[in-house]
């Protein structure tokens, strides 16, 4: 058996279903990361695992406990907000500890793990210091502490980095990763950004308008979406109707076409000719926008040279790998 398992659980808001049927099993250990766009349910499934919400029916069960007649506080759960929640008139030692004091551990045992706990977060010079006295990505350190404190037997984060500007968010997102490996904790990661869950996880479940999607790692979503809901999620396919499809590659097609940008070569000799419409230089890649019998396409070329630069107009050909060819739903 699974060590979170979570089986037919519905939800609604008043009359309104935020989902109805949500079935899903993570193992021990694992770092499973929730994506999708906003508004599709994520941080209601989260509130719905922490105890934060009531659900309306199914099963949550925690190592074959069932979570949901329980209260918040006795699940063994930590829980991270986007915002940090801290208690400003308390100290970063305070407020990490604040969740021990909840459990009436005593105070020495207290002690050495809230500075266990700060070590970990790389924190340990800061705990006199109030919240007021940290960056952005220093507090959600000292709420990430505050949660490993506790020893959930689940971790659960909604949207932990996307309050934190670009840099300081890809130092944070290895550094969670890899408490999570060292602790062995089994994680929950809501996040809307689809590079934040490829870089991350173990597994992506992916979820859109109160259904889950596809669930899987990251090479299979990206390279073997479901649906074209998946195939515009993850990446920049290239999605095309039939009637494009079938123009671009003259042979009849009767479902969309996803293509990835970066499957589509463009060269002086291929099978498809078309011209150079513009492109954008995005670091180490070129993003070319081409128009090939009727059709427009975005394709991807690494820039390594100025032979790979073309300009608006000139015409090429190109050449699409046809394994990379996927028809979806
Ligand atoms: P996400 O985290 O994926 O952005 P949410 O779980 O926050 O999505 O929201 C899912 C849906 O539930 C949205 O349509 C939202 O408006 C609605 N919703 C969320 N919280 C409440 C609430 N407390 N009362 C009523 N509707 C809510
Ligand atoms: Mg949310």
């Amino acid at each position: 058996m699974s060590y979170l398992s979570i089986r037919g659980l519905h939800k609604q808001y008043g009359a309104t279903p935020i989902f109805s049927d949500i079935n899903c099993e993570i193992a021990q250990g694992e770092f499973v990361t929730l994506l999708g766009p906003s508004g599709c349910g994520k941080s209601t499934l989260l509130r719905c695992i922490a105890g934060l919400t009531e659900v309306n029916g199914g099963q949550i069960l925690l190592e074959g406990d069932d979570l949901v007649p329980l209260a918040p506080q006795k699940r063994g759960i930590g829980m991270v907000f986007q915002s940090y929640a801290l208690f400003p008139n308390m100290t970063v030692q305070q407020n990490v500890a604040f969740g021990l004091r909840m459990q009436k551990v005593a105070t020495a045992d207290s002690m050495r793990r809230v500075s266990e706990a700060l070590d970990m977060v790389e924190l340990g010079s800061f705990a006199d210091r109030y919240p007021h006295q940290l960056s952005g990505g220093q507090c959600q350190r000292v709420a990430l502490a505050r949660s490993l404190v506790t020893r959930p037997r689940l971790l659960l984060l909604d949207e932990p980095l996307s309050a934190l500007d670009a840099r300081i968010r890809k130092h944070l997102r290895e550094q969670i990763r890899s408490i999570q490996q060292e602790l062995g904790l089994t994680t929950i990661f809501v996040t809307h950004d689809q590079e934040e869950a490829l870089v991350m996880s173990d597994r992506i479940v992916l979820m859109n308008a109160g259904r889950i999607v596809q669930s899987g790692d990251a090479e299979t979503l990206y390279t073997a979406p479901v649906d074209a809901f998946a195939a515009g999620f993850i990446g920049n396919y290239n999605l095309l109707d039939a009637d494009s499809a079938s123009q671009l590659l003259l042979r009849t097609i009767n479902s969309r076409v996803a293509i990835r940008p970066e499957a589509i070569e463009i060269g002086e000799q291929g099978t498809i000719e078309g011209h150079i419409r513009s492109h954008s230089l995005l670091g180490n890649v070129i993003r070319y926008r081409v128009e090939a019998r009727g059709v427009e396409l975005l394709v991807d070329v690494l820039n390594r040279s100025e032979a790979d630069l073309h300009s608006a107009g000139k015409a090429i050909a190109l050449t699409i790998d046809a394994s990379a060819i996927r028809e979806v739903a």
